[in-house]
């Protein structure tokens, strides 16, 4: 890619937010761009950071530890990190160390490790629980009949704030598959934030937050509600 494809990029993708946005009816400026860079190049990334993107998203601890700390100590503005990947068990105390947010997370046991080594001095660490839509068994997530005890399990776990629901659907070929989805996922988040709106009341973000969206379907995502977009290939290009 040549320089300055990554700027032309971010625009136009943003442009398209803003776009749908209107189109479905959302609140200008609701729907965040998360920045995949899992398999880029910190060139690109510093080209999107330089551009005014903040939020970045890995997939792969190996991967993500040098870019942290090769950016940390060259950017003056922080970068929000999010682990959207896999989560091995024994990567989970880098990541809780490292992170701001993780949107995969799968199972209690995950989420129990994730807050017992989340550092004291970090604020909690914000997580989404990944929920396996299509039951396919090559991806991970929870299923949807043990959503509700995984919910009651994280919101007693005060190192870690629950802020939503993640999930990547089978791929759909038009639209409106697309959004059947995204819809199944933005009901479940609000029958959760309708059995636990005292969380709600007390702390505005908790269950505030659908993951959902990547370059081939976000705009079916934000009409069906999505607050955070993950975007890789449509800024970055192809992934080496
Ligand atoms: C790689 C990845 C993305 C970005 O996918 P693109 O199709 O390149 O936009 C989004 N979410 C997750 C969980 C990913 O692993």
């Amino acid at each position: 890619m040549n320089p300055g494809e990554v700027t032309a990029n971010l625009l136009a993708v943003k442009q398209l937010i803003d776009l749908y946005e209107k189109k479905y009816q959302r609140k200008p400026g609701s729907v965040s761009l998360l920045a995949v860079s899992k398999n880029q190049s910190l060139e690109k990334m510093m080209e999107a950071y330089q551009q005014g993107q903040r939020l970045f998203g890995e997939s792969y601890w190996q991967e993500a530890q040098n870019k942290i700390l090769t950016l940390q100590n060259t950017v003056p503005e922080p970068i929000e990190w999010h682990f959207i990947g896999k989560i091995q068990r024994n990567k989970t105390r880098k990541i809780a160390e490292h992170f701001n947010w993780v949107h995969s997370v799968p199972d209690s046991q995950i989420a129990e490790r994730l807050n017992n080594q989340r550092p004291d001095t970090l604020p909690p660490l914000n997580i989404c629980i990944e929920i396996n839509l299509s039951h396919e068994i090559t991806k991970s997530g929870t299923a949807l009949e043990n959503l509700n005890e995984l919910v009651k399990f994280c919101l007693n776990l005060n190192r870690l704030k629950l802020r939503g629901l993640m999930a990547i659907p089978a791929p759909a070929s038009t639209l409106d598959e697309q959004r059947k989805s995204f819809r199944l996922l933005r009901d479940t988040l609000h029958t959760l934030q309708n059995e636990y709106p005292s969380k709600r009341a007390n702390d505005i973000q908790i269950l505030d937050t659908l993951s959902m969206g990547m370059s081939e379907d976000f705009e079916a995502a934000i009409a069906e509600g999505s607050t955070i977009v993950r975007i890789g290939t449509a800024l970055f290009g192809k992934r080496l």
